[in-house]
């Protein structure tokens, strides 16, 4: 299994690290200063907590402490703002997280009703430091949960991978920890959203994903109405996730109207299929305005025609739901191709039509393979600039 660090403090919740300091035989205040140099100051070694004495800090060494903050491998810049960052952790494997200015056009469902729009489902916040300085006013980090996937949905080219292993809860944390002391925003000050729709399946390393959630809301400050996650259908933890006190909003990866097709572009359909996804949506306990997000991947003349959308519509007859739809980010290895926008607007005006808000998200980052379903750890583009 994963060779991350042994003694990291990124990871590590408010208690964990409560009875390390009483291990330590240190005050119990050192907790919340560790707390905050780790998830707030985003420091990079033990040497540079200041608020330590100096004492504490060499004892830290001496114990192999560390702070374990991922490290950021290369930048690929797209030209829309997008930026794809290659991570790496502590036994050489690397995961993609992407940073998207101005939200993700709600591509994957970033918690904004209309993609482009910047009243949020916050309302109307003040624009913040962050986003006044550099012009955008809110921006969303696109994070994974696992190396690879194993759930092999055949037109992402993730899948392409295989699973190497798990995410820690301190690695998952971490990419977004490394993403913003890059970029210099820090939230809650910074409108920032996260949303868990990356390399992995969030739900198939579960634990470890929502301690990080937790991580973030209350140590880093994310707001939870900021959060989304993605799944593509596991079902018995969509039951669990409803139970949680904290948790992200939810999006379910759709991407076919029926059995048949669903099962052949996502085989775990086999397993759960649309009758029981279903179920589980349906059963799902929404909070007072929330709405469960389904994502749409379109396939040229395989899942986009009008009887399809009519099928999207049936199945989700009276659920307070939404439909992001995606036509398909093209990749090397995949066998579908984009369909034209005019097919896109139809499936659309079918799903409005049946009193389904339904949106055409805007494709982020294609030009870097930053894109909803491109991330593989592409490292050679002869047009974007590594940094
Ligand atoms: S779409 Fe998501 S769940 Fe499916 S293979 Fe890609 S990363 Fe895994």
């Amino acid at each position: 299994m994963a060779n991350v660090p042994q003694n990291a403090l990124l990871g590590l919740s408010r208690s964990e690290l409560a009875s390390l300091v009483e291990e330590w035989g240190e005050p119990s205040y050192r907790t919340s200063q560790l707390l905050e140099a780790v998830y707030r100051q985003r420091v990079e070694s033990v040497e540079q907590i200041s608020t330590l004495p100096l004492s504490l800090r060499a004892k830290l060494v001496e114990l192999g402490v560390c702070v374990g903050l991922p490290g950021i491998e290369k930048r690929f810049v797209s030209l829309d703002g997008t930026v794809r960052y290659l991570i790496a952790f502590a036994d050489g494997q690397s995961v993609e997280t992407v940073w998207m200015p101005e939200g993700d056009g709600g591509e994957a469902g970033d918690g904004t009703e209309a993609g482009d729009s910047a009243s949020s489902a916050d309302g109307d916040r003040p624009h913040l430091v962050g986003g006044q300085n550099r012009g955008w006013d809110r921006a969303t980090i696109c994070v994974s949960s696992q190396v690879g996937c194993a759930v092999d949905c055949q037109f992402c080219l993730t899948a392409l991978l295989g699973v190497k292993r798990n995410l820690t809860a301190g690695e998952i944390a971490g990419q977004v920890c490394a993403v913003l002391k890059d970029q210099k925003v820090s939230p809650p000050q910074d409108r920032i959203n996260l949303v868990f729709m990356g390399m992995g399946e969030p739900f198939l390393n579960y634990e470890n994903f929502m301690k990080a959630v937790r991580l973030l809301v209350e140590e880093v400050g994310v707001a939870e109405p900021r959060m989304t996650v993605s799944t593509a259908g596991i079902v018995p933890r969509i039951h669990d996730f409803g139970q949680e006190a904290v948790r992200p909003k939810l999006a379910i990866s759709l991407n076919a109207s029926n059995d048949a097709a669903r099962t052949q572009l996502m085989p775990l359909n086999r397993k759960w299929d649309l009758e029981k996804l279903m179920a589980a949506a349906r059963e799902f306990p929404l909070r007072n305005r929330e709405r469960i997000t389904f994502e749409y991947v379109l396939l040229d003349g395989v899942n986009d025609s009008a009887e399809n959308a009519r099928e999207v519509a049936e199945l989700l007859r009276g659920m307070r739901a939404k439909v992001n739809l995606i036509a398909l980010n093209p990749g090397p290895g995949i066998q579908f191709s984009t369909p034209a926008e005019v097919r896109v607007a139809a499936f659309q005006q079918v799903l409005m039509e049946a009193g389904i808000p339904a949106f055409v998200r805007r494709p982020r980052g294609r030009d870097i393979f930053a894109a909803c379903g491109q991330l593989k750890r592409t490292v050679e583009i002869a047009t974007a600039p590594a940094v």
